[in-house]
């Protein structure tokens, strides 16, 4: 399985909770620089375009991000010390996902160790997220007539607000979030499917809950599933509040595959958050998805 990664995802943060280290962490503890036969590591791959960026977002946004002009206000929506150079880098990791959705398409299964940035919106970005990648991907696929229709399973414990907006009155596009219901981002733009869970929620009734809806995304028949895996409903999360075991995140990832794979979808995963008191555990639980596309 192709596993598509960049170096140059590790922005420097100070004092962010963003742990930018994650992605070359897990890469390793996924066998980078080792030879394993499961796993090919994809590492270069072109950033995505202005053009294909404007299949989603407005062109007034994009050229303030290209001309390095955005306001204070938007930089403090985006909650990231901005610097200039970051557009660069975001606009490698949409590239990031376009790739690894394609080989998806390809070979039925990719991931990539990046990606998920489901806060941003058409014509701004929002927590962390200035570029919707995965928006993007799935516009990308669809004008290169790879797939028609798609399905995005959002299981991030934040609600995928710039995604469900993005395709809102997009019939090809079937949204699916599942996320705490007391959390950011307070303004919630509905889903084509939304699971707003209680507080501490917990492993049982997280899977019960995920079981009941992964039918009704496969009955939407798309071509695509992109899997925002975040790892941030975990009991450890700093940002999180559903108390998900790592076992149950195991468990929720197997859902998903098993998912797929009954359908013979092609499914896309894409990392998503991941705010663990430890960066061990967030390490732990982002690589044992990619090992459940394995098995
Ligand atoms: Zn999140």
């Amino acid at each position: 399985m192709k596993v598509v990664y960049s170096p140059r995802y590790a922005m420097a943060l100070p004092g962010h909770i963003w742990p930018t280290s994650k992605y070359r962490r897990i890469a390793e503890a996924l066998g980078l620089g080792h030879v394993d036969p499961a796993i090919e590591f994809v590492q270069e791959f072109p950033p995505a375009s202005w053009e294909d960026l404007a299949r989603v977002h407005t062109p007034e946004y994009l050229h303030k991000l290209r001309a390095h002009t955005l306001t204070p206000d938007e930089i403090a929506t985006l909650e990231l010390p901005w610097a200039p150079a970051f557009a660069d880098v975001f606009r490698l990791m949409a590239g990031g996902t376009i790739a690894a959705a394609l080989s998806a398409v390809d070979d039925g299964g990719a991931a990539h160790l990046g990606g998920g940035l489901h806060h941003a919106f058409a014509n701004h970005g929002e927590g962390f997220c200035p570029l919707n990648d995965v928006a993007v991907a799935v516009r990308v696929l669809q004008a290169r007539r790879r797939i028609q229709r798609a399905a995005i399973v959002d299981l991030d414990v934040h609600h995928g607000n710039g995604t469900a907006m993005i395709f809102e009155r997009d019939a090809s596009v079937f949204t699916c979030s599942m996320h705490q219901e007391h959390n950011y981002p307070l303004f919630k733009p509905r889903s084509d499917l939304d699971i707003g869970l209680e507080d501490g929620a917990g492993d049982e009734r997280y899977l019960t809950l995920l079981a009941g809806a992964l039918p009704r995304v496969m009955a939407s028949g798309p071509d695509l599933i992109v899997y925002l895996a975040g790892a941030d409903p975990f009991e450890g999360d700093r940002l999180g509040g559903l108390r998900l075991t790592k076992s149950g995140l195991a468990a929720r990832d197997g859902l998903v595959v098993a998912a797929a794979r009954g359908a013979g979808v092609p499914l896309v995963t894409v990392l998503a958050g991941g705010y663990a008191a430890d960066l061990a555990d967030t390490v732990d639980i982002q690589a044992a998805t990619i090992r459940a596309m394995l098995a």
